[in-house]
């Protein structure tokens, strides 16, 4: 199954001559998901070739416009192309209402039904949870109310070993020894023990999206281990005042909090318009905390099971 995260954009406040705005695309098996909808997702989708009609749970962090100025967009799309059916949309307190109101006033009656999700953003909550996957929200300490996403697999199935499994074991046995059991006869008696004939599960694959944000170890504790992380590195560490003022983080911020969670890979994005040459960002993280990657458009990132 695919676990894989395309960036569509990673640029702060303004967009820069070659960066969109915060979006990404977090494809989970046939599952697709849009964490953040900057200005001009819409046609990022189109550029990158996400067929966006199988979005089916978008994500807001917060209400700051380079996170969701697309969204309006995004969604009259859906709705002239005749989508139909229903799309999830997490996000604080107020999205609702702003997109009301521009539903209300271009007279749009969507061809679809927008099943909004309104977060708590102060807490480490489970918001989504299906087959494959939970989503937790993960709270930022930034200007407005914000929340970044934790998604992680559930724990998977065993394998069985082709070659060991006795021949006489029906469909719902074969289901009993993935899930860890063994077979018993009629009187209790153990005939196939599980460890003979399965072998460990695929391990559980997660991503931590921390949007805007101050540096904040708060985190570590819902981040350990993940396999991949982003978190915002808006300015170089020279201008940690000005990241503080701003509730923004710096490259070396969020390499240490990398380090601490012992993640296994960062990715920094959210640059503030004045890096032309993002090479710093990345050196001063890789200064750190060696795996780092900048989250540039059109990068894919697969994490392998
Ligand atoms: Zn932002
Ligand atoms: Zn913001």
């Amino acid at each position: 199954m695919d676990f894989e995260l395309k960036i569509l954009g990673s640029s702060s406040a303004t967009p820069a001559p070659d960066r969109h705005h915060t979006a990404q695309v977090l494809t989970i098996g046939n599952q697709i998901n849009l964490i953040d909808c900057g200005e001009n997702t819409q046609m990022q989708l189109m550029r990158y070739k996400v067929k966006h009609q199988r979005i089916s749970n978008i994500f807001i962090s917060h209400l700051h416009g380079d996170h969701f100025f697309g969204l309006f967009g995004l969604l009259s799309t859906l709705h002239l192309q005749h989508r139909a059916q229903p799309l999830h949309l997490f996000g604080p307190p107020g999205l609702a209402e702003i997109l009301s109101l521009q539903f209300k006033y271009s007279h749009t009656q969507l061809s679809f039904k927008l099943i909004f999700h309104e977060l708590d953003t102060t807490v480490h909550a489970l918001i989504w949870e299906d087959k494959a996957i939970t989503v937790h929200t993960l709270p930022m300490q930034h200007r407005i109310p914000c929340c970044g996403f934790l998604f992680r697999e559930k724990p998977k199935l065993r394998h069985l070993i082709k070659d060991k499994l006795p021949d006489f074991l029906t469909p719902p046995q074969l289901i009993r020894l993935k899930q860890g059991g063994d077979i018993t006869d009629e009187t209790g008696h153990v005939v196939v023990f599980n460890a003979d004939v399965t072998s460990e599960p695929s391990r559980s694959r997660s991503y931590a999206y921390c949007s805007d944000t101050r540096y904040q170890e708060d985190l570590l504790p819902y981040i350990k281990h993940v396999d991949l992380l982003y978190h915002e590195a808006t300015f170089l560490d020279e201008l940690r005042q000005q990241a503080a003022y701003t509730m923004h983080s710096t490259a070396r911020q969020a390499a240490t909090l990398a380090l601490k969670a012992e993640v296994k890979r960062l990715l920094i994005g959210h640059f503030s318009v004045r890096y032309r040459d993002l090479t710093p960002l990345l050196h001063e993280a890789k200064s750190i905390f060696d795996n780092s990657h900048l989250a540039l458009e059109g990068k894919t990132i697969s994490i392998l099971d």
